[in-house]
């Protein structure tokens, strides 16, 4: 039987919510049938982190949160900070044994709550979703392949290719994320990060049923930053590398120049090939001092320690 649930295990769920009042109430509807079948002995919450939402979202999480007292959990954010923070700020109010995070935008199937929650009865403390099908476009699903490849490839940790977001994680892999303070986080990179047993589960990704994208191709690109500053030092490599190789050029054109001087006479003459040499490795320098301030600049926003995120209320109540 269960290796980490007591008899009386209690379930949360926990979904980062930006403008998702068309979504909302089917959401609701859906994981609330899952959470009936289930019926985890200790009870379940969903907590709803409206991540600084401007639709009508802040109304429809207070009205479930009333229409479902001790179930749902409306969590306000201040303003809107992102998904990892939304995703973060839930983790740190739930309470349940196992933990389950998934998009409110119906784009993770529910139905995946079983099979999750057999793994971590079968003694995993992470159970993930591995896309098995995406519904985006090709040239939006090349990238997301070549990206995890490249990133799996690159980082210092074994990092699952295709993981989700949408998972179930044992108590104490979440309460060791919310023990990690770093800010720009990458939810899937720490949660590998930390170890324990953990088992992909591929699950189909659904279609978005109402709007676009929230996070968009700008919020895609901070992930795959973060992702990528936050777990691999092989961009300093890359830029070590290219000024050994440099060094290297930069000598055999000083033998070739002294070559043409001494021995057959004729310098080497044009400013063309100076000012293609000065101007490539100044765009090198130039790629380089971007490349470290990427870190320096993490290292900045870790250095100022300031919070991941505000929650305004929870439910009514102002929180401290
Ligand atoms: N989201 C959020 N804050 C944001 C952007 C998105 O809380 O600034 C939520 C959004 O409501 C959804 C989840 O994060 O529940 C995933 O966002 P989205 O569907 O846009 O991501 P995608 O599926 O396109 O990767
Ligand atoms: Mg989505």
């Amino acid at each position: 039987m269960a290796q980490q649930a007591n008899e009386n295990w209690k379930l949360s769920i926990v979904s980062p919510v930006y403008n998702e009042a068309d979504t909302l109430p089917q959401f609701v509807d859906e994981v609330t049938t899952m959470l009936d079948q289930i019926q985890p002995p200790g009870g379940a919450e969903i907590i709803l982190v409206n991540d600084g939402s401007h639709d009508n979202s802040a109304a429809i999480l207070d009205r479930l949160a009333t229409e479902h007292p001790g179930r749902i959990k409306a969590v306000h954010l201040s303003r809107n900070f992102g998904m990892e923070p939304a995703i973060q700020a839930g983790l740190s109010i739930s309470s349940g044994d196992a933990i389950i995070i998934l998009d409110a935008d119906l784009q993770d199937d529910p139905a995946a709550f079983t099979d999750f929650i057999k793994a971590w009865q079968d003694g995993n403390q992470v159970a993930y979703a591995v896309r098995s099908s995406r519904e985006e476009g090709p040239l939006q699903r090349a990238l997301f392949w070549t990206f995890y490849r490249l990133l799996s490839w690159i980082a210092h940790i074994d990092l699952p290719l295709d993981a989700s977001n949408f998972a179930l994680m044992d108590r104490r892999v979440v309460d060791t994320l919310l023990k990690m303070p770093e800010s720009n986080r990458f939810l899937r990179g720490l949660r590998a990060w930390t170890g324990f047993k953990q088992i992909g589960i591929p699950v189909a990704r659904r279609k978005r049923e109402h709007g676009q994208t929230r996070l968009g191709l700008r919020g895609q690109w901070r992930l795959a930053m973060n992702a990528i500053f936050s777990f691999s030092y092989v961009p300093l490599f890359c830029f070590r590398l290219a000024g050994a190789l440099s060094i290297v050029l930069c000598m055999l054109l000083i033998f070739w120049a002294l070559y043409a001087k001494l021995i057959t006479g004729i310098a080497v003459d044009s400013w063309a090939s100076l000012f293609i040499v000065t101007t490539f490795f100044g765009g090198v320098n130039l790629l380089g001092i971007g490349i470290i301030g990427e870190y320096v600049a993490r290292i900045h926003d870790d250095v100022k320690g300031r919070p991941n995120f505000i929650i305004d209320r929870v439910n009514g109540d102002y929180h401290e």
